[in-house]
């Protein structure tokens, strides 16, 4: 076992705004937790993250704060954004010797010094060697995609944070569209929703279970209904309403409609001889956001194009982060290119 760690600390890490998952060289995805941080207020000391810190939310007392480091894909916090990066990245390290070789995700957003600061966090952590790579280009190799090809494919990761958009060809980005409505938008919408017409106040959790479990982008063949109980705004007293599934679609429109108006900007600035490979091989939908209801059947109504969900949406980014470090010689020319100062 020892030996088997020693050879297998090479680690990819999918650094989602919602969720980071980690994958060990020669074993697969070892770890799948939400990018969440509880620490004192005080001194930034970290107190939990993952999992442990989400059990906290709406539980702790004024000492502790917690947060989402990574929330508008971007860096919210550095300090506490490399405390977290570090934290998983130990948690996953069973042996003495630290990651040596890091390939890490991040969104194709993101500004040198952000990612300057992943860079160091993961050379904090012990790595010798960071590689960066785009989202969308880490999506499409989850997907099984071969990028290398003089072939245009266009993918769509929704995440929590952000929707990032990419015509990949030739190991590279073409063009790529990132929009910061996804997830954590379409929850927010829940909330509002509730709040304007029915005078409730619910929490997040709350919210991202409805978007969950009823919300959809297109008509339902069956519609549904649900209960939903928070707290009333003029009384303070709890309260139980009841909703359909064309009310939460209502409120989730306005993101889905700007979600749909990104791709067709990209698919507008895509040279035709790309476009004509999307028109044959059509657009690839990856992050939790692809598991909305009907989602693909409205971008495939609205673009007229075919439209595939990734197999096991939430992991296609660390899978293809993973391939990549499984295989980093065929994958050079992927990476996002370092910049020294
Ligand atoms: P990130 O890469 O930013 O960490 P993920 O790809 O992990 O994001 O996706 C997380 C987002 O997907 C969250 O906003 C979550 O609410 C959303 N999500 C997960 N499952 C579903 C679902 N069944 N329907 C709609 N949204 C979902
Ligand atoms: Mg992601």
């Amino acid at each position: 076992m020892a030996l088997f760690n020693f050879f297998s600390n090479d680690v990819a890490i999918d650094l989602g705004t919602a969720n980071t998952l980690i994958w060990v060289k020669g074993k697969g995805i070892v770890l799948n937790e939400p990018s969440i941080v509880a620490f004192d207020r005080s001194d930034k000391h970290i107190i939990a993250i993952g999992h442990d810190a989400q059990q906290m939310i709406g539980k702790t007392h004024r000492d502790i704060k917690i947060i989402r480091p990574m929330k508008d894909g971007a860096i919210a916090d550095f300090e506490i954004a490399e405390g977290m990066l570090r934290a998983f990245i130990r948690k996953v390290s069973m042996s003495w010797q630290p990651a040596r070789r890091v390939v890490v995700c991040v969104p194709s957003g993101i500004t040198e010094v952000e990612k300057r600061a992943v860079r160091d966090s993961c050379e904090h952590a012990g790595a010798k060697e960071v590689h960066l790579i785009a989202e969308p280009m880490a999506s499409a190799i989850g997907i099984g995609l071969n990028v290398h090809e003089p072939v245009g494919n266009m993918i769509v990761d929704i995440g929590g944070g952000t929707t990032e958009i990419a015509v990949i060809a030739l190991s590279g980005i073409v063009s790529d569209e990132s929009i910061k409505i996804a997830g954590d938008e379409m929850t927010a919408a829940i909330v509002n929703y509730f709040r304007r017409q029915h005078n409730i106040l619910i929490g997040e959790r709350t919210a991202e279970q409805i978007k969950c479990s009823v919300g959809s982008a297109v008509s339902l063949k069956e519609e549904l209904e649900i209960e939903v109980k928070g707290r009333d705004l003029l009384t303070g007293v709890p309260r139980m309403i009841e909703v359909t599934s064309a009310d939460i679609r209502g409120a989730l429109s306005e993101s889905v409609q700007e979600i749909v108006n990104a791709v067709l900007r990209l698919l507008e600035r895509t040279p035709p001889e790309l476009a004509a490979d999307i028109y044959d091989r059509g657009i690839m939908l990856s992050g939790g956001g692809a598991l909305l209801k009907g989602l693909d059947e409205r971008i495939r109504e609205e673009t007229k194009l075919p439209v595939h969900i990734a197999e096991d949406p939430l992991t296609a980014v660390v899978r293809g982060t993973g391939k990549v470090l499984e295989n980093l010689s065929d994958y050079r020319s992927v990476l996002i290119k370092s910049t020294r100062y």
